[in-house]
């Protein structure tokens, strides 16, 4: 199969011209085909229980992601942030794979915080559109300089570990909005879900789901530096393209009631 060269605009510094394969997650962070689950796909926009009945048990040959980024920004971030988030991922993922769905762990850390959250945000950057981070240039200040650790109030990032045994597939959401019916409070949010991890970006007032932990925080540290950390993560599980976490069966329980 040939390959074709993508000529496109850069999703973090807006440049056009060849796009390079941007795995989201990074590929050493279990995006290989190696580990993905056969029954396990990233599903957009299709009716989930149509889905999870004709599971073909197809893998993506080259992991998840897309042509996002030119190469000097896909080889920059891969450098500079990479490896503290997939040392992250590593040391998380027993986690994801051994509590119990909707529990809370507490786990001991020692990483690398801001290189972290730019990984985080560089992958946000890569799933919105390259409109993202016209509009945010903020946000790309943050990631294209090390030491910069302006981000702004807006931008709540939240975690929570991805529960291997209830969830059935991946989820990659640009920008997209709910709105709580009791109470009319509208968030505004950005989701990147593959295990361990299920990554939030809230940039709306109200959070769409409070049992997710924040660390936001994680900016007030120094490029490269090492910090012993507590975490506090909640395991959920993903059965629906966007929004809820919810099991299977919870989610075909509500396909029959409805
Ligand atoms: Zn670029």
């Amino acid at each position: 199969m040939s390959r074709r060269t993508i000529i496109g605009k850069c999703r973090i510094c807006g440049s056009v011209g060849p796009l390079t394969y941007e795995h989201i997650p990074p590929e050493s962070a279990f995006n290989d085909q190696s580990v993905l689950e056969p029954n396990r796909d990233l599903i957009i926009g299709r009716d989930t229980i149509e889905y999870l009945d004709n599971r073909k048990g197809r893998t993506n040959q080259r992991g998840v992601g897309g042509y996002t980024l030119c190469g000097d920004c896909n080889s920059k971030t891969g450098s500079w942030y990479v490896p503290a988030f997939t040392d992250f991922s590593h040391a998380l993922y027993p986690m994801c794979a051994g509590l119990e769905v909707y529990k809370s762990g507490w786990i001991t850390l020692k990483i690398k915080p801001l290189n972290i959250l730019k990984q985080i945000m560089t992958m946000f950057c890569s799933v919105n559109s390259e409109r993202y981070a016209e509009v945010h240039p903020e946000m790309i200040r943050f990631i294209l300089n090390q030491e910069n650790r302006a981000l702004p109030d807006k931008f709540r990032i939240s975690i929570a570990l991805y529960n291997l045994e209830h969830s059935v597939v991946l989820r990659s959401t640009g920008i997209a909005s709910s709105m709580d019916m009791n109470n009319g409070r509208l968030s505004v949010f950005s989701e990147i879900s593959f295990p361990p991890l299920i990554l939030m970006l809230d940039v709306g007032q109200y959070p769409v789901d409070e049992r997710l932990t924040n660390i936001t925080w994680f900016k007030n540290y120094n490029y490269n530096e090492v910090r012993s950390i507590n975490l506090i993560l909640k395991s959920l599980p993903i059965s629906t393209p966007v929004g809820n976490f919810l099991t299977e069966t919870e989610l075909r329980a509500l396909y029959t009631d409805s």
